[in-house]
């Protein structure tokens, strides 16, 4: 069971991110002894947290990152990792990102299409550089999950399309100031089955094979992020299940003599140990139905409003009163600003303090000033 210290909470303002880094490292050590092979590398993807404690952390324990803009390399390099760590992703990078990434000196560029290789090889050219490039291949396979974060079926607009991948090759190999290590793939996010990473497997194995047959060899084999976790229960899977993750690789891809592995994991690092706290205004009575107003909403944690997406909701403040239904509604003038409806929980009063678990991914990151309001400040279970 997740500890809040909710004396310590009562000195401070509501809403605000809490973090609990014993859990931070307990999945850093736990992913670490999983992907123990010495041909795997993992980054962390930080479009999950930005947040600097969480990227020292992550940092310190020896990761590598991914990033998928200008901003982002520049905070892992702020947090200390080193530019020869950092791949780098995303369809539309700007000259001005690209210069960025080739001044840092990044381990990869994670091209998405034919337009943007032949921009980064002109600005490399000018840089006097060679880029160090991975194909973003788009591997057609469905995640299973929720069509906005799918990314790998063949109409996205993320990745080169199989037909497309064998004539983009024999362009890059023929650039000067390109080297092509080879391909990446990101099927998706929340994937809570094994099966669509088997089926990642199997087609990297054919894509590989199929090269390697022309006389093309991949240093580098990138299959992404994308690993779910438990939602619905963060008590019972408080760390996700990297060792199942780990030696579906490890068992199902075929890899050649020096190839590495790369992997891209973002929320399975970070979502588990974050948590939005926020302080119940006012509850209501309405017609049919018994509304919790809270501090917090979607400019505080977009996922339940963006996607449907739905965050363990506790009265941390009685765990164990009687049960009523409640909506669980913030104070931003949309409707859809709402991380639960009928939800059965202790009964709640003003003042109540409330935890929205799971909230460490893709939570404060993505927090806006809708409505002129304060970004959430964050605090940590160890100072
Ligand atoms: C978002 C993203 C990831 C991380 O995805 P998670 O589902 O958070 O693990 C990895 N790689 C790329 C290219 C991404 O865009």
């Amino acid at each position: 069971m997740a500890r809040f210290p909710v004396s310590e909470f009562k000195e401070l303002p509501t809403p605000f991110y809490f973090y609990d880094l014993s859990l931070l490292d307990r999945t850093l050590a736990e992913i670490k002894r999983t992907a123990r092979d010495p041909r795997f590398k993992v980054h962390y993807a930080i479009k999950a947290n930005a947040n600097p404690g969480i990227l020292r952390r992550i940092q310190a324990a020896g990761f590598g990152v991914d990033a998928v803009s200008g901003g982002e390399i520049a905070a892992a390099v702020e947090a200390g990792f080193e530019g020869g760590k950092i791949v780098y992703a995303g369809v539309g990078k700007s000259d001005r990102e690209i210069i960025l990434a080739l001044e840092t000196g990044i381990e990869c560029f994670n091209v998405e299409s034919l337009p943007e290789l032949e921009i980064i090889d002109e600005l490399a050219r000018k840089a006097g550089r060679k880029a160090p490039v991975a194909l973003r291949v788009n591997p057609d396979i469905d995640a299973h999950t929720h069509e906005y974060i799918t990314t790998g079926l063949a109409e996205n607009k993320f990745g080169i399309n199989l037909g497309q991948l064998s004539e983009i090759i024999g362009t890059a190999q023929e650039m000067d100031n390109v080297e092509l290590r080879g391909l990446h793939f990101h099927i998706g996010s929340q994937i809570t089955e094994i099966e669509p990473f088997i089926l990642l497997c199997e087609k990297i194995n054919r894509l590989v094979e199929e090269y390697e047959k022309k006389g093309i060899r991949f240093k580098s084999i990138n299959v992404g992020g994308g690993l779910g976790i438990d939602y619905a229960e963060p008590d019972r899977h408080p760390i996700p299940d990297f060792e199942t993750y780990f030696n579906t690789f490890r068992n199902h891809l075929k890899l050649s003599e020096g190839q590495e592995v790369h992997f891209e994991l973002g929320r399975s690092v970070v979502a588990q140990c974050g948590s939005l706290i926020t302080r119940v205004l006012y509850v209501k009575e309405g017609v049919t139905k018994r509304f919790a107003i809270v501090d917090a909403g979607m400019t505080e944690l977009i996922r339940p409003a963006l996607y449907n997406a739905h965050h363990k909701i506790e009265n941390l403040s009685s765990p164990n009163g009687e049960r009523h239904h409640y909506d669980i509604v913030g104070p931003i003038c949309e409707s859809s600003d709402c991380f639960g409806k009928d939800e059965l929980l202790p009964a709640i009063r003003r003042g109540d303090f409330i935890a929205l678990r799971s909230a460490g991914a893709y939570g404060e990151i993505m927090a806006s000033q809708y409505n002129c309001r304060p970004l959430p400040p964050s605090y940590f279970s160890e100072k």
